[in-house]
């Protein structure tokens, strides 16, 4: 059996249950381990730590698949785990047309996220499972977790959106098709908080819709009836269509993707919701806040859900200030008692900072600032106490004096 040995005291944090085991914390490698292949993970003392997957190319040179030393990785091993993450989201997520079925280390499958989309077109529709692998481990194990997903679901239909560029530090290719059944519909339709959006499942973001944002976007549709609402970096309009489905006076959204705003349009159509109540900027953001505000139009509620601005360490400082600008015009976009919904989904930066960013932002805008609620994703996307890098999605509810 392969086997990777850690050097002395780099034990601990897998004795915590933290999935990872980083390349400098390896004394030696037995055996010739493929991309991919089941590993034996052992203390200096050789000790049984966990059974994990071998990633050669990757800083993180092994993820953890199991701590239990009588678990062999095999078929069954993943037939049992996709079927408990299947369970346990049906458990907790209902009434709802778009459901992350699996989240990487938060399930016990570091590096798979599976989405599923139910499709609310007509009664013929079907669902579609969307995958990212973004690991060599659940890579090599393709077949096996495609077959337990369709097994588990009921579902035939698979598509591939491992179109991220984190595969290349496994080495792995960016890749997209279809895995399983028929390709996905050119017009899937799905259903959240009683409003329907278009997912591009093929070239959307992510898996083709922020899943993550749904209790989010039910609180916006909660707030926003007779309010003036402005909706930045809106995609596919989803916060945009929760507001107008809440009763908005008026929304005004903002986002440089034409497509995605081709799409929000068509959701609003879809929802027939009265187009004269919605506008849409195809601009850049940060130009167009400062626009708004210096052309003296405010609003009720204003949502800022940016793109990750750090994509890693090193860009910390420069997307603290790309954070802190948005939300300081953002603030001073708000009439009083207005509300702001501001996020950040950047791993790099932590929920204290981020309010330390928006802190300041208060300040220089010489406003009030309350927090009235932290924000979080849905109880879709789980984080294991033991692996606190799963946060990325943290946000804040404000509203100013
Ligand atoms: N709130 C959305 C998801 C936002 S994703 C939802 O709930 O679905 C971030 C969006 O920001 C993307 O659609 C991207 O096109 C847009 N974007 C990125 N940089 C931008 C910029 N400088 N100005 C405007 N939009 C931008």
């Amino acid at each position: 059996m392969n086997t990777v040995t850690l050097k002395p005291s780099k034990e601990k944090s897998l004795l915590r249950r933290h999935p990872w085991v980083y390349a400098n914390a390896i004394d030696r490698v037995d055996g010739k381990p493929a991309v991919g292949a089941t590993v034996i993970v052992r203390a200096h003392d050789g000790r049984f730590l966990a059974r994990a997957a071998y990633s050669p190319h990757s800083q993180i040179r092994a993820r953890v698949w199991s701590f239990d030393e009588n678990e062999p990785i095999d078929h069954a091993f993943f037939k049992r785990r996709v079927q408990r993450a299947v369970a346990h989201r049906r458990a907790m997520v209902r009434d709802t047309g778009a459901v992350r079925l699996i989240f990487g280390e938060a399930d016990g499958l570091p590096g798979l996220i599976v989405d599923q989309y139910d499709a609310a077109n007509d009664a013929n529709a079907h669902s579609q499972l969307v995958c990212q692998f973004m690991a060599a481990g659940v890579e090599a194990w393709k077949e096996a977790i495609v077959a337990a997903l369709i097994a588990a679901t009921g579902c035939p239909d698979v598509y591939e959106r491992s179109d991220v560029s984190i595969r290349e530090k496994e080495g792995l290719e960016q890749t997209t098709g279809v895995l399983a059944g028929d390709p996905p519909a050119d017009t899937l339709v799905t259903i959240e908080n009683g409003v329907r959006y278009h997912v591009d499942v093929r070239n959307g973001h992510k898996t083709g819709f922020y899943i993550d944002q749904r209790d989010n976007r039910a609180l916006v549709q909660a707030f926003a009836g007779e309010r003036d609402v402005l909706n930045c970096f809106c995609y596919t309009g989803g916060f945009s269509l929760a507001a107008l489905k809440g009763g908005a006076k008026r929304v005004v959204s903002i986002d440089s993707s034409g497509e995605a705003l081709a799409l929000a349009q068509q959701n609003v159509a879809t929802n027939g919701f009265d187009a004269a109540r919605a506008t849409w900027l195809d601009a850049d953001a940060f130009k167009t806040l400062r626009r708004l505000y210096d052309d003296g139009e405010r609003f009720d509620l204003v949502v800022l859900d940016p793109p990750k601005f750090a994509p890693s360490r090193e860009h910390v400082d420069r997307a603290a200030r790309a954070y802190k600008d948005i939300n300081l015009t953002g603030l001073k976009l708000l009439r009083p008692g207005g509300l702001l919904f501001t996020y950040s989904c950047s791993g790099a930066i932590d929920a204290e900072l981020f309010q330390k960013i928006v802190a300041g932002a208060a300040a220089d805008a010489r406003v009030d600032a309350r927090i009235l609620k932290r924000l979080g994703a849905g109880v879709d996307h789980p984080l294991l106490t033991a692996f606190p890098e799963g946060e990325y999605l943290k946000g804040l509810l404000l509203q100013i004096a």
